[in-house]
């Protein structure tokens, strides 16, 4: 028997039922066999009548009496019955099951499975399962397994399919794990614990089960990124020879406008040892918004550039690219270093004169969007790449970076996950945190306005803004080629404008702008030309304005907590006291509870934290787009697993990088696709 034997062959069914397990994801005797439930009922104990739970599933056993048969009004067969036994009795009702006058007799001793209601003061069952004491039950008298019901495939049947097939697991689930592992973590085998996972003989080896399977889920997804890490770092020579150039670094830094904070100072000397490598970097540097990890990217690009070799920056957005592209050009003005923009916007004939500097090596530094791994881009010698809001980007996206002669990988994100699921989602990098923000700032002050306090927040806002401050107000535009909601987001700004606050200037931003338009009210904004600026959700990333103080958020339930958190950490930039006020359109539980979470918390750690405690991992930003699979049975906040997994997948890359003495590891790894593909 193989795993990949169709159903067609081993199932005795019908077609359109081989089809409908066709459209759940089920051909092969595989398949079916890693269709694990969705839960348990516990059903090994039979219960006297007394004892019985109402409204839930239990088994009963009892002597059947008064069976009688009659017609509904509809015609269909009506079985009445009442089971007894020395504690009480039972009122049972069977609709439309004829076929069950031949099964049932009085004074039979049987055992009933459903639930029990009181239904006119009366214990009732309405069409409960039957099963006769005496045959191997798989629906009773045992914890029985409950899947994902489709119209068509029920529960019962698909126990019926899985139970005669599971005396297979053994040849086709050979064990992948090699028996250290499976001592060290106490993990019972692969093939039992697929066995057990359907039909559990205890609830204890039940959890085993689950345990087994879902460290399995969380250390193959940790190998496979150590994995990939391990031969991007060993396969790829990096010929290139980083040092540090202390001296021009700390000039430069004499120049900066404030001191580094001591995160970022460690980060940073986290990046810096990482270029002396004879391999290249792959790092994630983490920090919350506003905590200056440009900054520190910066200087690792100056210390590149000072080594003789390129660097680049991509950013998922052209407004963002943008901005980091002045940031740079301030930061690095007496410098005498090339910089060049490049993004979708840029006329063709400058794309092509920059692509021509690049190859040359004329070009220092290259910052810009995706563009910048469209075909015909070369590096002449790049030496260091970073990624900005890197989330934001397939694996592709960074992998065309990558090859572009094996440059140091430095990407930024701004999505504050625990560690311990960064290191599961992010594993092929290490990680740098900055876990701090620059001194001075002082924690923004958030509020839930109501209604009837909408006027008094736009006479802080005038007053704030007379004293020279700036500020936001963001429109909830999910999708931005909504042209209603579009059309209500430049209705606002003119109600704004017009009835609210018609001595300040205020500009309007929104993404179906052509991209120097965008550009210019931005610069507006950052020249502080305009006071305030209305934008929908394309303000979003990396925005950097720390004169602006106040971020006024309406329809804010619209947002998720990661959204709100970005939009909050517009503001709080600079050492003014910062306001972040959130309007609701909508009143609904959960939103009250996800602005109560900002309203009290300002860290975007535990902002996240509660995310995934409201939401589960699967919906956490950056999760979905990280690319690692659905997780069937581990969960991605169990972090003393992911850790356990780790260690373990730590161990076997050290020894055996290529699982050479693991084939079944190996095999396992391909074919949930976490394998390293050659170029
Ligand atoms: P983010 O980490 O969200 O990308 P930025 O790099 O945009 O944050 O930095 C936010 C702001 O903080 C910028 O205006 C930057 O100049 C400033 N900044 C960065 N580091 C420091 C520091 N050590 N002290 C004071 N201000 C800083
Ligand atoms: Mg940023």
């Amino acid at each position: 028997m193989l795993p990949t034997t169709p159903l067609s062959i081993l199932l005795k069914t019908t077609k359109p039922k081989l089809k409908k397990l066709e459209s759940i994801g089920i051909k092969s005797l595989q398949d079916l066999l890693l269709y694990f439930p969705r839960t348990y009922i516990d059903l090994s104990k039979t219960y006297k009548i007394n004892e019985v739970i109402t409204n839930q599933f239990t088994n009963v056993k009892g002597l059947l009496s008064q069976l009688q048969t009659s017609r509904s009004k509809f015609g269909k067969a009506l079985i009445k019955a009442k089971l007894n036994d020395e504690t009480g009795s039972i009122d049972l009702i069977w609709f439309n099951q004829p076929y069950l006058q031949k099964i049932l007799k009085n004074g039979q001793q049987i055992i009933l499975t459903g639930k029990v209601n009181f239904e006119f003061g009366r214990m009732t069952m309405q069409s409960p399962q039957i099963e006769s004491a005496q045959d191997n039950p798989l629906h009773s008298g045992r914890i029985i397994p409950i899947y994902h019901e489709t119209f068509g495939l029920n529960s019962k049947w698909i126990r019926e399919k899985i139970h005669p097939l599971l005396k297979y697991s053994k040849t086709i689930f050979p064990e992948y794990l090699p028996e250290n592992i499976l001592k060290e973590q106490e993990l019972m085998s692969y093939a039992q614990a697929i066995y057990e996972v359907h039909f559990p003989q205890t609830l204890k080896t039940l959890e085993k089960a689950k345990r087994r399977l879902g460290f399995d889920e969380l250390f193959l997804i940790q190998l496979g990124a150590l994995q990939k890490k391990w031969h991007w770092q060993n396969i790829n020579e990096h010929e290139q020879k980083t040092m540090v150039i202390h001296e021009a670094l700390s000039e430069f830094e004499k120049t900066l406008p404030f001191a580094l904070t001591s995160a970022q100072r460690r980060s940073l000397d986290e990046i810096l040892n990482d270029q002396q490598k004879t391999y290249p970097m792959s790092r994630l540097l983490q920090g919350d918004v506003g905590s200056g990890k440009t900054v520190v990217a910066g200087i690792a690009l100056l210390n590149t550039i000072k080594n003789g070799y390129q660097g680049a920056i991509m950013a998922p957005t052209e407004i963002l690219a943008r901005q980091h592209y002045h940031t740079l050009f301030k930061l690095f003005k007496d410098l005498n270093i090339n910089l060049k923009f490049m993004a979708g916007s840029t006329k063709k004939s400058e794309k092509t004169a920059i692509m021509n500097e690049l190859k040359n090596g004329l070009v220092d530094i290259i910052i810009g969007t995706h563009a910048l791994i469209q075909q015909g881009v070369t590096f002449k010698n790049l030496g260091l790449a970073v990624i900005d809001e890197q989330h934001r980007f397939g694996v592709k996206q960074r992998d065309i970076l990558k090859s572009q002669g094996s440059p140091h990988l430095l990407s930024l994100s701004a999505t504050p996950i625990p560690r311990t699921l960064a290191l599961t989602i992010y594993g092929d990098q290490d990680l740098s945190i900055i876990d701090e923000l620059p001194s001075g700032r002082e924690p923004i002050i958030t509020r839930l306005v109501p209604e009837n306090k909408r006027s008094d927040a736009y006479r802080w806002i005038e007053d704030k803004v007379k004293k020279g401050r700036q500020a936001f107000v963001i429109c909830p535009l999910i999708d931005e080629s909504d042209t209603l909601e579009l059309k209500s987001v430049i209705k606002e700004f003119e109600y704004l404008q017009t009835n609210v606050f018609p001595e300040l200037k205020i500009g309007l931003l929104h993404g179906k702008m052509k991209a120097a338009d965008k550009e210019a009210i931005m610069q507006e904004f950052k020249e502080n030309k305009t006071n305030i600026l209305v934008s929908t959700s394309v303000i979003e990333v990396g925005i950097d304005i720390p004169n602006a103080v106040i971020m006024m958020i309406e329809g804010a339930e619209r947002f998720g907590l990661s959204q709100l958190h970005q939009f909050r950490g517009r503001v709080g930039r600079s050492t003014h006291q910062s306001y972040c006020f959130l309007f609701m359109q909508k009143y609904s539980q959960t939103a009250a509870t996800r602005l109560r979470a900002m309203v009290d918390h300002t860290s975007g750690f535990k902002l996240s934290e509660i995310d995934l405690e409201i939401r589960g991992p699967g919906h956490v930003y950056g999760i979905r787009q990280s690319g690692i699979p659905d997780l069937k049975m581990a969960s991605l906040t169990d972090s003393i697993t992911i850790s356990k997994a780790r260690n373990a997948a730590e161990k076997i890359i050290t020894n055996d990088p290529d699982l050479k003495n693991l084939p079944y590891l190996a095999q396992k790894l391909q074919e949930i696709g976490e394998v390293y593909v050659g170029d």
